[in-house]
């Protein structure tokens, strides 16, 4: 039986996972490496599969362009990144030989202070539409989502139905924790973003991101004063 006979297609042309295939790969994959599960996810979803990476390290681009080989990171310029960003994106895909795409908001996307009183719904125009257009007529997407990154991410599967997209979302490092991410670093000589040496340990747009502000929280300065920890993107 070919992979597309055995995704659920929804309504609106979506792809999910049956349910027992879901439990099972979750249990399988706690005990694999991320580089086997994107490689798994390759073999599963063929050419329908999206990664997307940050770029606040080089360590999904690196697992995703080592387990398939010319695969296409994407990047979300939500035109407020720091510089340092789309230059770390570029200098880790020479040095790797691997592959960006960077993909920008709509041309008519919402005025340009938008983040100074609606921080949700600059971040919907800005973050959550270029992803979602991205994801249109795949059948699965690759985070680097990490339950250690914060308590909202506590208890992230490794695999899961995006309802509300339609589409497989592949988290291979949910169970990754930061030392994980240090020795991988090290292992594989990975460059690192220039602003990590400022101590900056989440990095996002420049308007909404400062040094963590408590320690055993990487995410305490993105959005730093509101109530808010995520962009819309794992919602
Ligand atoms: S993080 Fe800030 S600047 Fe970036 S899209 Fe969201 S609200 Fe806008």
């Amino acid at each position: 039986m070919s992979a597309t006979e055995l995704h659920l297609t929804t309504p609106d042309g979506g792809h999910l996972l049956p349910r027992d295939e879901l439990n099972r790969r979750n249990i399988e994959f706690e005990s694999a490496t991320p580089g086997e599960i994107i490689a798994w996810a390759a073999d599963r979803f063929g050419d329908r599969l999206v990664v997307t990476s940050s770029f606040a390290d080089a360590v999904l681009a690196h697992l995703a362009w080592s387990a398939v080989p010319g695969i296409e990171v994407v990047l979300i310029d939500t035109t407020y990144l720091f510089a340092e960003t789309l230059w770390f994106a570029d200098h880790a895909a020479d040095l790797f030989d691997g592959r960006v795409r960077v993909i920008e908001p709509a041309a008519d996307v919402a005025p340009d202070n938008q983040w100074l009183e609606d921080t949700p719904g600059c971040c919907a125009r800005r973050k959550v539409e270029p992803l979602n257009r991205a994801l249109v007529g795949n059948a699965a997407w690759v985070t680097g989502l990490r339950r250690d990154d914060s308590l909202s991410r506590a208890t992230a599967p490794i695999l899961a139905n995006d309802l509300m997209r339609g589409i497989v979302k592949v988290n291979p490092m949910a169970n990754w924790t930061d030392a994980d991410v240090d020795a991988y670093t090290i292992e594989h000589c990975l460059p690192v973003h220039p602003m990590t040496g400022r101590g900056y340990t989440s990095i996002g747009c420049w308007p909404c991101t400062i040094p963590p502000r408590n320690d055993d929280d990487a995410r305490s300065g993105r959005w730093a004063g509101q109530n808010r920890t995520e962009c819309g993107l794992h919602d």
